[in-house]
This record gives C-alpha cells, sequence and structure tokens, in this order.
C-alpha cells in the first residue's frame, strides 16, 4: 500500500515539474503558498464528502480525497527538496 502511494507522489511530483517547468528555485514561501492552495483543495474534498450538507458534491468523494492528498505530499516533497537545495537564508 504505502509503495503504490509513494509512487503516486512521484508521479505527481514529475507531472507537476512536467506542467509548471522547473520550479526548484522557489523560495520556501513560494512552496508554503502552493501547498495551502493545495491543503485547500483537500480539506475541501474531505468535507464535501464527510459533511451531511455539501454544497458541492462533484467536488468530494474518495477518488477526489485520495488525489488532493497525493497532491500535498507532491508539493511537501517539492518544498523539502528546495530547502534542501536553497537554504533560506535570505
Ligand atoms: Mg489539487
Amino acid at each position: 500500500m504505502t509503495e503504490k502511494v509513494l509512487k503516486a507522489i512521484k508521479t505527481e511530483r514529475k507531472r507537476q515539474d512536467d506542467k509548471w517547468g522547473d520550479q526548484s528555485g522557489n523560495h520556501p514561501f513560494e512552496w508554503m503558498s502552493i501547498l495551502g492552495e493545495e491543503f485547500g483543495e483537500l480539506c475541501e474534498a474531505v468535507n464535501e464528502t464527510c459533511f451531511h450538507n455539501p454544497t458541492h458534491p462533484e467536488k468530494g468523494g474518495l477518488d477526489k480525497i485520495y488525489k488532493e492528498a497525493i497532491h500535498v505530499a507532491a508539493v511537501a516533497t517539492a518544498l523539502a527538496e528546495a530547502v534542501l537545495q536553497t537554504p533560506c537564508t535570505d
């Protein structure tokens, strides 16, 4: 199970690089902003799935929760990589 998820995170990490180009120079603040957006999408997916009165049920479902959790993990991975490459000293 863990290997399946880690593989999905790696695939998503590559998809994001292919979509947005090399973002390795991003400051940690930039990564935190992107991570915040993805975390918000994950929260929305959970809320629309688990609350009894969803307002946008099309944004919920276990598949959406899984997808957004992978997005969060991939962005957090990019953030961790950026910190290794460019410590925030400025
Ligand atoms: Mg997302």
